[in-house]
């Protein structure tokens, strides 16, 4: 089936539900009225000149514009391609020209980025860019005021099929450069519908979506996940607003709510959070980077989501392949990151001898199944390093699975430190830090040296007010608790770590960071 089909058929049935809801302008969408902007969109786009197979970019924060124009490309065959709201120049004409973009749909500016002024600058060095949509703009009003042509988009539906490319959506970049992964309707669509499965969405569901949706947890966990299901799509803010999505969840009545962990913490820490009434949210999904335990707890206790889903994936695997399930036991959603999804294969294989390992033992994953890219774009080397003969996808995170399935991840192969000879998860040390009364948040890195070959720096956020612990204190917390090799050895206090937009710590700029001070 294609996304378009599958619209279709949530119209059928609830098309005078609820689609979607942006709750800053107050706009609101039925499943009848979306679909009929999405054909008009789609209309519009065809007019301009766009034909099935071509790339469409899109460069802007959460708006209910990013989600028409995901779902008209799709409904005509377009390959829409994600950009990054955090771009500058050069990264954008990057992107611009890999993905060999003809027509961009940008917002004119959001906070600090002026889209329309850089989209102005970088033109001339992109020849194949040719047409620059302004949301709100005339251009856009065109497409979104186009009369749908029916006859038109219904021969061009006919010539769909399932594994058309649809889709290039950007890695967050965390441990290098984005790399572009290309994705079918039947990689994130089925996706999209097996993660909102395991939560049990109806259409009785209202998401509250804080994420980007230029990164597949926003798109396709948040916003294929409600259309094939017939729920309601909330927009709290364009960007992340931790006041603004509990804002939404009280007033949207929302029933579940989206996040990495560091939003959570953000939403938790608020000063008037006893003020928002969340009894209406039961569930919500939390991924994208580990979370310590005692967020979870508060997520699960404080926010009322009794049903919260811990989701492992990867832009690569559309992007979800493990998740933990409604009935899962809280050690189960604390420790773990569940289980494998219908109708796709995990398993966890010695990095250095490519065997599939026992039961309990540590190693890398890898996936296969449906939702695996059908590669990066235009990148046959990178593609043919991740993806091995047999389709299985190496994830590059290192975990392990116990004897009932479940997956516990435990660091990535990029990230583990080698000291003296002793393989270390800086992720084990960071749990350990977690439990100091003064730390709010740690990450702990490898920095080369010269004995060991690699030393461990802890970089820690401490507690407003508390004092500052030193090597030595450190040090001595540690001591006994422990393995001595998994001390470390320099510690270094840090206001902010350096993110990705996507909520994740950017471990190859703290690195960096590292050695500059270590000279
Ligand atoms: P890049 O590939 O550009 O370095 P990235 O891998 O962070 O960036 P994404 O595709 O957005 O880009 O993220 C996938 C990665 O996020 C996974 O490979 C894994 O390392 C991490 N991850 C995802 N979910 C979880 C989770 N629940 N717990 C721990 N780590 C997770
Ligand atoms: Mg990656």
């Amino acid at each position: 089936e294609t996304i378009g089909a599958n619209l279709a058929r949530t119209v059928a049935a609830f098309g005078e539900r609820e689609a979607l809801v942006d709750v800053p302008s107050g706009r609101r969408w039925t499943y009848a009225q979306f679909a009929a902007d999405v054909d008009r969109v789609a209309s519009g786009l065809l007019e301009m000149g766009i034909e099935t197979g071509d790339t469409v970019g899109i460069w802007a924060p959460n708006l209910p514009e990013w989600t028409l124009t995901q779902y008209a490309t799709a409904r005509m065959g377009a390959i829409l391609v994600n950009i990054n709201p955090a771009y500058r120049t050069e990264e954008l004409q990057y992107v611009l020209n890999q993905s060999g973009i003809r027509t961009v749909v940008a917002a004119s500016s959001f906070k600090t980025s002026d889209y329309e002024a850089m989209l102005a600058q970088v033109r001339s060095d992109c020849p194949e860019l040719r047409d620059v949509v302004i949301i709100g703009g005339e251009d856009w009003n065109r497409l979104a005021s186009t009369d749908a042509d029916p006859v038109r988009l219904k021969r061009i539906a006919a010539h769909l099929t399932p594994d058309d490319p649809i889709n290039i959506q950007y890695t967050s970049g965390t441990t290098g450069f984005p790399k572009g992964a290309t994705l079918s309707h039947r990689n994130i669509l089925n996706n999209g519908f097996f993660v909102g499965e395991r939560v049990q969405y109806t259409e009785a569901d209202r998401v509250c979506i804080p994420v980007p949706f230029y990164h597949c947890f926003g798109m396709v966990m948040g916003n294929l996940a409600c259309t094939t299901h017939g729920a309601a799509m909330v927009i709290p803010a364009p960007g992340f607003d931790p006041t603004a999505s509990l804002h939404a969840v009280a007033t949207e009545r929302c029933t579940s709510l989206y996040g990495v962990p560091t939003m959570f913490i953000a939403e938790l820490g608020l000063e008037d959070f006893a003020s928002y009434d969340l009894s209406t949210l039961r569930t919500g999904i939390m991924a994208g980077s580990p979370c310590p335990e005692h967020v979870m707890r508060q997520v699960i206790e404080r926010m009322n989501m009794r049903d919260v889903s811990i989701c492992y994936g990867m832009t690569e695997t559309s992007p979800v392949s493990l998740q933990t399930t409604t009935s899962d036991s809280l050690n189960q959603r604390v420790g773990t990151v569940g289980r494998v999804g219908p109708h796709l294969e995990v398993r966890v294989v010695d990095p250095a001898t490519g065997e599939t390992l026992p039961r309990g033992e540590s190693g890398e994953l890898q996936t296969l199944g449906y939702s695996v890219m059908k590669g990066y774009w235009n990148d046959p080397d990178k593609t043919a390093e991740a993806i091995d003969a047999e389709g299985w996808m190496h994830t590059g995170d290192i975990g392990l699975m116990d004897a009932d399935g479940y997956v516990q991840i435990t660091g990535r192969i990029k990230d583990m430190v080698i000291r003296g000879g002793e393989n270390i998860y800086p992720r084990e040390i960071e749990e350990f830090l977690y439990t100091h009364p003064d730390i709010v948040d740690a990450q702990v890195v490898g920095v080369p040296d010269e004995k060991y070959g690699e030393e461990l720096m802890a970089w820690i956020r401490v507690r407003e007010g508390a004092p500052e612990p030193t090597a030595v204190s450190l040090r001595e917390f540690c001591s006994g608790k422990i393995a001595h090799y998994k001390v470390p050895r320099y510690v270094q206090v840090i206001e902010e770590f350096p993110m990705t937009v996507t909520g994740k710590v950017r471990k190859v700029d703290l690195r960096a960071q590292a050695m500059d001070l270590l000279g």
